[in-house]
């Protein structure tokens, strides 16, 4: 590890009286280590403590907030289900087959999938259904003519 420790120069040190991590001048060096320095917040002189802040883990904390946001997606597109099949109450389910023809907002019931209701139209023969895990392609006759 290189370092341009010197007298007179600044490094970043815990503050012993301000109790936190500041900027300070390098007073005393012993050896190639910082020995004492002055805080330039409070202008007194101690000895040099490693800053806090660098001896924190950073790595737990990142890999707790992507996995988080992943529960956050899932959990989302059920609530966003929930919101749609409760709007469509009043619409019968129909069966889901290739076949047959369906439009936006019906609600149909796909044997491994379960119940879904069409979010988009894909020209000519697809359909986006929002199942309430997971929102699946899914291939039909076509929209039916109105
Ligand atoms: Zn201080």
């Amino acid at each position: 590890m290189a370092r341009t420790s010197a007298v007179a120069s600044e490094a970043l040190s815990y503050c012993t009286s301000c109790k936190m991590d500041l900027n300070h001048v390098i007073v005393a060096m012993k050896g190639d280590k910082i020995a004492k320095v002055q805080c330039l917040t409070c202008k007194k002189e101690h000895v040099y403590r490693v800053p806090k802040g660098a001896l924190e883990p950073q790595v737990a904390k990142a890999s707790k907030a992507k996995k988080s946001a992943e529960e956050t997606e899932s959990h989302s597109i059920e609530i966003e289900w929930e919101k749609l099949m409760s709007s469509h109450k009043d619409i019968p389910l129909k069966p889901y087959t290739t076949r047959g023809h369906f439009g936006l907002g019906d609600k149909l019931n796909h044997p491994t999938f379960g119940d879904g209701i069409v979010g988009k139209l894909i020209y000519p023969n697809k359909l986006e259904v929002i199942f309430r895990h997971d929102v699946k392609v899914l291939i039909h006759a076509g929209t039916a003519q109105t």
